[in-house]
């Protein structure tokens, strides 16, 4: 059903009065504009206002000025995409719709992240390719507590508040497939199962705003942020990734390798996409699990790309690649774009993998090469490679690069427990 007036009245029946439209910006913060049950219909024809500055928000909320973006002039309108309208478990009386970003002639603005994540994947499909996408979502939550990591204890202690989570999930029509508590204090992480490259994104803002609504209906608050404590393992983003064609997984075949190739001889410039703050790069260090160097493995935590090849029996249609040193300050419509973009230009050129790396590199006498150690060695890569503005437009990528450029001279000169406390309840 998405005939507004409908939805409408059902969500009047559900007690819904408010609809937050989100969409997420170039420094991964999901911003919103809500409108009442009553203006759904006029919503879905006309959209909403919003400037486009916001495409160079920064982290602390100042912006940049870009050769496409930025400044006080302009109008966008937001569009709430009504197939996925939710009504939000975690927050009594609202409802969800992520928004495309249009123009006022209707023209879809060349910067709407879920627009540039739609074009890569009509290409894609031109070329006889769906993709399945899936995120698993790690948190910290306040308060903390030195309960052991993976262990059940911490459960116990946290029962009421996870069980509240799951319920919400699930109310949403969230897939989830595990729910564990994470090697850090207070560190959890849900997983999902995969869906469409849109679909996957949609439902990870989903469910970062659930997680964050059920924390603070207990008086507590969630950190997706990259560090939590300095000197701490942090909060992961990763992507789960699977390229398929005609109803199989190619991700067992040359094809397959071909795309995991794309993707690894990129990851430099990805990470401006996949690792896009300043704090992302106190996570992205050896042996704390986040995947450091610029190498795949079989089932390798310590390796950028972690090949999954599931159990014999499910194999053919379980094995993908996970994505490790991408975080949650990834807008995560640019962060699927990007890494497409390059795993089909590796099947296009048929590329190779090189030899996989069966233990953890730090261990190694000579590693693989470490990926960028910080946030402007990423946008020098990105600015570098001409992939990515022939691929999600030169326009996005020019404002990419100013926004990246803008969060490093934020923190220029900033202690690693400045960045943290800076960053912290930005995510
Ligand atoms: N929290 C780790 C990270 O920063 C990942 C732990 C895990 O392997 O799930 O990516
Ligand atoms: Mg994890």
């Amino acid at each position: 059903m998405t005939n507004p007036d409908d939805l409408a009245a059902e969500l009047t029946a559900r007690n819904v009065a408010v609809v937050a439209l989100t969409w997420v910006d170039n420094s991964g913060i999901t911003r919103m504009k809500g409108i009442p049950v009553g203006r759904l219909a006029h919503a879905a024809q006309w959209g909403v206002g919003a400037s486009p500055v916001f495409d160079t928000f920064l982290v602390d909320d100042s912006s940049v000025l870009g050769q496409y973006a930025g400044g006080p002039v302009g109008d966008l309108r937001l569009v709430p995409d009504l197939r996925k309208l939710t009504v939000l478990a975690g927050q009594p009386g609202w409802a969800w719709a992520p928004a495309d970003r249009y123009d006022q002639n209707r023209d879809r603005h060349p910067q709407d992240a879920r627009g540039v994540l739609e074009r890569v994947v009509g290409k894609l499909a031109d070329q006889g390719f769906t993709v399945r996408a899936g995120f698993e979502v790690e948190w910290c939550v306040t308060p903390s507590d030195s309960l052991p990591a993976y262990g059940m204890a911490r459960v116990v202690e946290h029962s009421d508040y996870l069980r509240t989570l799951m319920e919400a999930l699930i109310a949403e029509n969230v897939l989830v497939e595990q729910l564990h508590p994470e090697y850090s204090p207070g560190q959890f992480e849900v997983s999902f199962s995969p869906l469409d490259p849109v679909g996957a994104a949609d439902m990870l803002v989903l469910v970062r705003e659930t997680i964050r609504a059920v924390s603070a209906s207990f008086g507590r608050r969630a950190s997706f942020a990259p560090r939590v404590v300095a000197g701490g393992v942090g909060n992961g983003g990763h992507i789960h990734l699977s390229l398929w064609r005609d109803s199989a997984n190619l991700m067992l075949s040359d094809v397959g390798s071909s795309f995991v190739a794309g993707i690894l001889a990129r990851l430099p410039a990805l990470l401006a996409f996949g690792a896009p703050s300043v704090a992302s790069y106190l996570r992205l260090v050896p042996s704390h699990w986040a995947g450091a160097y610029a190498c795949w493995g079989h089932e390798n935590r310590e390796a950028a790309l972690r090949f999954v090849t599931g159990s014999p029996g499910e194999r053919e249609s379980a094995a993908n690649i996970e994505v490790k040193c991408f975080d949650a300050t990834a807008n995560p419509y640019l962060a699927l774009a990007a890494l497409l973009s390059a795993g089909i230009v590796g099947v296009t050129d048929g590329a190779s993998l090189p030899e996989p790396v069966e233990v953890d590199p730090a261990s190694l006498a000579s590693p693989p090469p470490r990926l960028p150690t910080s946030l402007s060695a990423a946008a020098d890569a990105l600015e570098r490679d001409p992939l990515f503005a022939s691929a999600l437009g030169v326009e996005l990528v020019d404002t990419v690069l100013a926004v990246r450029r803008g969060e490093v001279a934020v923190f220029d000169g900033a202690s690693e427990e400045e960045i943290v406390a800076r960053t912290l309840w930005r995510y």
